[in-house]
């Protein structure tokens, strides 16, 4: 691991950014050392803006030099602790300030923007073109970039149709942690235009997808679009249990029949999350709210028809198109106010969709053993998004307010991830949300690979030391 001070580059890294884009004041490194998780971190020594690729570039070759750790952060919106050093005296590298969409490509139906793009302001953009992206974002979207997305796995808005944050890419441009800078797919060549993923070579762009930052850093990001919809419908449907609701999910996901699939599990989180609902219907369990997005309204009203019939044999109802509004007309501002409820003890994770009423089985009895169930000031949520084929996010989130219970929660939530681990769930990022769950378990084969090409790429291990205990 890399051990040297920053002191001597100091002036080199603001002759390279300019003075007014570094800072070694305490309480803005201070601030750097969390993020939207309850997990604090190392203090970094140094925080550092740069505007450009080169830039990145040449920190990372004076890090490597002068053997100084370096920590990528985007809109430090991570639940999982990802952007927290791990190391002291780190410099952080934000990257905000790249903030430019780069080119919208009409020929080959592309857009490329600096990593340190944030979300909301990507779709405003695209939308004023006429344009949309497939997958647009984690619901922390008004603060998550592009960049920390796909460092970390990504999942949220418009995953039921277009999978999670790296399905989107076609390209990126990485800084390597030596220095050097790589394009990925047909972007290998020169000439060509950024508009294949998988072109000539391997698919390089994955390997760098999910990394947390470990691998390089990502500069710029080509992400395929799409037009704007013409035909949109809204339909929130309840049941009498999360076995029926997830059975209606599952079908019109396997038809790809919806943009977005929202799954609210039991009572308790309709009650907290959509209160008129819960009030109005006292026989409901679970609500499923569905969001069609076609290109023409005669395509999203077939679709409609085929959702009402799947979910009327799933045993469902239609009770109105509130949710299903509100949470897609909101996006970015629908679970950010969940704050409120107190910190996020989150357990977000991928597993079928079919194995999603089991995890709320087993998070009921996790619940009632540590008596949360009937305890006024322990909330949650407990919800699933619609991804790709057929699987789905495990969404179980405890939001605490009196911090005298906090050793409850910490015990509900440390059940709740191992069971989530050993009914087949994996994390899409993992961060120090997850890494002690995760790393026991992965396979030596998979971890000894990542290892020999983190040495590869970084011989310093000057990049995000310790993430993945690497
Ligand atoms: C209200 C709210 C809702 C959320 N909803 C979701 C959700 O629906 N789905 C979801 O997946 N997450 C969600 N999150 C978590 C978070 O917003 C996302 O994971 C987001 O993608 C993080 O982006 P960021 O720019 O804030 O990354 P950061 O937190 O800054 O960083 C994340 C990781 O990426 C690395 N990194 C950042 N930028 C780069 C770069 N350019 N190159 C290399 N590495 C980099 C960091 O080192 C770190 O490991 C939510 C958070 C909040 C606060």
């Amino acid at each position: 691991m890399s051990e040297g001070t920053i002191e001597p580059i100091v002036e080199e890294i603001e002759s390279i950014v300019g003075s007014e884009n570094v800072s070694l004041s305490k309480i803005i490194r201070l601030s750097y050392s969390e993020d939207a998780s309850p997990f604090h971190a190392r203090i970094p020594g140094l925080i550092v803006r740069p505007a450009e690729t080169l830039e990145v570039s040449q920190i990372l070759r004076l890090a490597n030099e002068y053997l100084v750790p370096v920590v990528p952060a985007g809109g430090r919106s991570g639940i999982c602790g990802a952007c927290l050093p791990r190391v002291p005296n780190a410099i952080v590298l934000d990257l905000t300030r790249m903030d430019n969409i780069v080119e919208v490509d009409e020929d080959s139906q592309t857009v490329t923007v600096q990593a340190g793009l944030r979300w909301a302001e990507l779709i405003y953009k695209l939308s004023k073109l006429g344009y949309k992206v497939g997958f647009r974002g984690p619901f922390g979207g008004n603060a998550g970039t592009v960049g920390g997305s796909l460092s970390s796995n990504s999942v949220g808005c418009g995953s039921a149709k277009w999978g999670s944050s790296g399905d989107s890419v076609v390209s990126l441009e990485v800084v390597l942690p030596t220095g050097e800078i790589l394009r990925t797919g047909s972007g290998w060549n020169p000439l060509a235009k950024k508009f294949a993923r998988y072109a000539t070579f391997n698919d390089l762009t994955g390997l760098f997808i999910g990394d947390h930052g470990i691998l390089g850093v990502k500069t710029e990001a080509t992400l395929k679009i799409y037009p704007l919809p013409e035909g949109r419908v809204f339909g929130d449907f309840g049941f009498n249990s999360v076995e029926a609701a997830s059975k209606a999910m599952y079908e019109i996901q396997k038809r790809k029949l919806a943009e977005e699939l929202v799954l609210m599990a039991d009572r308790h989180t309709v009650s907290s999350y959509a209160p008129q609902l819960a009030e109005k219907y006292p026989e409901v369990e679970s609500v499923l709210a569905v969001i069609i997005e076609e290109a023409s309204e005669e395509i999203a009203e077939a679709k409609k028809k085929l959702v009402e019939r799947i979910v009327r044999e799933c045993g469902g109802f239609f009770i109105g198109t509130f949710f299903s509004r509100l949470h897609w007309g909101e996006m970015f501002n629908v679970v950010q106010p969940l704050f409120e409820e107190g910190y996020w003890y989150n357990t977000c994770h991928l597993r079928p969709i079919a194995m999603f009423p089991e995890l709320v089985r087993k998070a009921h009895e996790i619940f009632r053993k540590y008596g949360v169930d009937k305890d006024p000031e322990i909330t949650w949520v407990a919800s699933a998004l619609g991804i790709d084929r057929c699987h789905c996010t495990g969404w179980i989130t405890l939001f605490l307010k009196n911090p005298e219970k906090k050793h409850i929660l910490e015990k509900t939530w440390s059940d709740l991830r191992k069971v989530i681990i050993e009914t087949g769930g994996v994390p899409y990022w993992a961060g120090l949300l997850w890494e002690e769950y995760v790393l026991p378990r992965v396979h030596y084969g998979f971890f000894d690979l990542l290892k020999r090409i983190k040495r590869t790429l970084d011989p310093n291990n000057i990049l995000h030391p310790l993430v993945f205990g690497l």
